[in-house]
């Protein structure tokens, strides 16, 4: 449905264009206004840039847990290392709660549930392993890793949650060779898989990937 600029939500009060008495910040009311996809956007546009603040801000949070549950698990709970992994937590925690506060929660639910805008790079500590490169799909944390392809499959990735339950994952993400797609999880196994257009047809892995343009 299109809808005159000039319109307003219902049950919201006529406000100016500069929203002078709303919300302290402009990003909140700004949605999506067309399907063209967030990539394309400038990098300015509000909407695009309150994305990529929530996903980085989901990562970054995902990951100050994983940290304290590491050391936690390593050191003891009092150790000077978990202490300070447990500031940090908290530190983190305090900036998503103002994040949600200014967006607004369903703003930022829709935001993590965006295809992925950015990438978290952590780098490990210098023994020679390759950095960490995280994505959110649809608000789960993933590490990603190009695994080496093979004739049928040229293009492959391993997908592993950053927080893991047993039984999810990692997923093995891959192109082949005659262009088709698919995924080993049980959203593409089960769902897409016996579908008719199931060798095109994209689970949220799979998506997250091509919106990267990395598959
Ligand atoms: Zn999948």
């Amino acid at each position: 449905m299109r809808m005159n600029r000039s319109e307003r939500e219902p049950g919201m009060p006529a406000r100016g264009p500069t929203g002078a008495q709303g919300s302290p910040s402009s990003i909140a009311r700004v949605m999506p206004a067309s399907p063209r996809s967030l990539r394309d956007r400038d990098e300015s546009d509000p909407y695009r840039h309150a994305v990529e603040l929530v996903q980085r801000g989901r990562m970054i949070l995902d990951v100050s847990e994983a940290d304290l549950e590491a050391s936690e698990a390593a050191l003891g709970p009092f150790h000077p290392t978990t202490w300070y992994f447990r500031n940090a937590l908290n530190e983190v925690r305090r900036s998503w709660d103002r994040l949600r506060a200014e967006l607004g929660t369903k703003t930022l639910e829709a935001a993590l549930n965006q295809p992925p805008l950015t990438v978290l790079t952590l780098s490990e500590p210098a023994n020679g392993s390759p950095s960490v490169v995280l994505v959110l799909i649809a608000g789960q944390t993933y590490r990603t890793q190009r695994v080496s392809g093979t004739e049928l499959a040229p293009i492959q990735w391993r997908l592993t949650r950053l927080h893991t339950p047993l039984e999810d994952g990692p997923y093995y993400v891959c192109r082949l060779a005659d262009g088709s797609t698919q995924c080993d999880c049980a959203e593409w196994t089960y769902r897409i898989a016996e579908t008719e257009n199931g060798l095109k047809t994209h689970c949220k892995h799979l998506a997250a990937l091509a919106a990267l343009d990395w598959i």
